[in-house]
C-alpha cells in the first residue's frame, strides 16, 4: 500500500507557515514503512530537534482506480480515519530553502499515524469536526469545511499521477495549530468526540 498525502489543504495553516497558497493541492507521499505499529510509542529522531505534528482526516482507498473523475471519487473509499503525518520541521525548512524534496522531512520511520476507520455514511463529509489533544490541551480543532479541496476533488486529481489501489490511505491536509512534540508528551486524536488513536512521545 501506499500513502499519498495533500500539503497546505487549509488557508489557516498555510497562513501560520508563511507559506504561499498554492494553486493545485500538493502532493508528497510516504512508504508503508513509514506507519507506527498500532499502541507502539513515537521515538523522536535522532536527526530531528522540531518534530511537528499535523492531525488529519484520512481516507481509506477500497477499489483499483485511475484517472477518476470527481463525481465518481466517493465509489473509490468508504472509510475515514484520522491521524498524524509527523514532520521534522527543521529538516523541511532545509529542503524548501534548497528546492529539495520532502522526504526527509516526512516520510521517515513512525511519521504515519494511522488511527481507527470508520464508515463513511457515519459522517458528513463535508464537516467532520476533528481534534487533536497534546496532553489534554486541545491544539488542533479542525472541520473538513474549511479544506481548500475537498475529498472527492483529492481523489480525482491525485489519480491523474497515481493509480489508487485497495488498501492506500490519503491524509488529507492539517489545519491551524501544529506544534513541537516533546519526549513524555501523549497526543490524543479525536473524531467526532470519538477517540482515534493516541500516541506517546519517547
Ligand atoms: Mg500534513
Amino acid at each position: 500500500m501506499k500513502i499519498i498525502c495533500i500539503g497546505r489543504n487549509y488557508a489557516k495553516h498555510i497562513a501560520e507557515l508563511a507559506n504561499e497558497r498554492p494553486t493545485h493541492p500538493v502532493v508528497f507521499l510516504k512508504p508503508d514503512s513509514a506507519i507506527l505499529a498500532k499502541k507502539m510509542p513515537f521515538f523522536i529522531p535522532a536527526f530531528s530537534s522540531d518534530i511537528h505534528y499535523e492531525v488529519e482526516v484520512l481516507v481509506k482507498i477500497h477499489k483499483v482506480g485511475k484517472h477518476i473523475d470527481a463525481k465518481f471519487a466517493h465509489k473509490y473509499y468508504d472509510e475515514i480515519g484520522l491521524g498524524i503525518d509527523f514532520t521534522a520541521r527543521d529538516v523541511q525548512s532545509q529542503c524548501k530553502e534548497k528546492g529539495l524534496p520532502w522526504e526527509k522531512a516526512k516520510a521517515f520511520d513512525g511519521s504515519a499515524v494511522i488511527g481507527d476507520f470508520y464508515p463513511k455514511s457515519n459522517f458528513d463529509l463535508d464537516s467532520i469536526k476533528f481534534q487533536l489533544y497534546q496532553n489534554d490541551t486541545l491544539v488542533q480543532d479542525g472541520n473538513t469545511e474549511a479544506m481548500l479541496w475537498k475529498i472527492d476533488e483529492l481523489i480525482a486529481y491525485v489519480s491523474q499521477f497515481f493509480t489508487l489501489k485497495k488498501g492506500d490511505v490519503i491524509f488529507t491536509g492539517t489545519p491551524a495549530g501544529v506544534g513541537r512534540v516533546s519526549t513524555n508528551d501523549i497526543l490524543r486524536g479525536t473524531l467526532e468526540e470519538k477517540e482515534a488513536f493516541q500516541v506517546k512521545i519517547k
